[in-house]
């Protein structure tokens, strides 16, 4: 099983593709992850990666696809994977479709989780992180049990600047304006199915594996 796995920051995609990794034995492909991991192990694609890194500018499309390759060709993934954070574009959408077709598979899924902007607010603004050990917490969800003290370590705990209202709802925007055009080229394919991701993490996941399960 092949999936695509979209949706804002805060929608659930983190917890859900635990779901799924557990559910079928498929690994989590987190593009953030692979992309240090092939830096720290200097593959060929890591090596090109980090010299644009160095440099400061952004990794280009078609080495992001390479090492996702380089992933996606590891015995692990022989039964299918999630993508997570990738693609965030349609030139990247484009260019996976390439490549995939280039190895004879395609996507059996892309799983969109819908959240509205209000909703990322409020969980969002909810969230504390500790300054010492990076730790996530939750005001609601899941406190500390010492108000402003990480469990962990006893660090301080503060509300990063990305988690503040305005910032919140920037990102959403930016992220909205891509996830359209995501979700148009995906429509054409007949795989693009959408989630309602407002309701709780459990019924979240009874609608995903309903869709995977089809
Ligand atoms: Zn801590």
């Amino acid at each position: 099983m092949k999936l695509i796995l979209l949706g804002p920051p805060g929608a659930g995609k983190g917890t859900q593709a635990k779901y799924i990794t557990e559910k079928y034995s498929i690994p989590q492909i987190s593009t953030g992850d692979i992309l240090r991991q092939a830096i720290k192990e200097q593959s060929e694609m890591g090596k090109r990666a980090k010299s644009y890194m160095d440099s400061g500018s952004l990794v280009p499309d078609e080495i992001v696809i390479g090492i996702i390759n380089e992933r996606m060709a590891q015995g692990d993934c022989k039964d299918g994977y999630i993508l997570d954070g990738f693609p965030r574009t349609l030139a990247q959408a484009e260019a996976l479709s390439d490549s995939l077709q280039a190895y004879g598979g395609d996507i059996d899924f892309v799983i969109d989780l819908k959240v509205d902007p209000d909703q990322l607010v409020a969980r969002l603004t909810g969230r504390r992180v500790c300054r010492d050990c990076g730790q996530m917490f939750h005001v609601e969800y899941n406190p500390s049990k010492m108000m402003g003290q990480c469990d962990k370590c006893g660090g301080p705990l503060y509300q990063r600047d990305d988690d503040m209202p305005e910032t919140i709802l920037k990102r959403f925007e930016v992220y909205n304006q891509q996830a359209k055009a995501l979700e148009a080229y995906y429509s054409k394919t007949g795989r693009y199915k959408s989630v309602d991701a407002s309701g709780s993490l459990e019924d979240v996941r009874s609608a995903v594996l309903e869709i995977l399960d089809s």
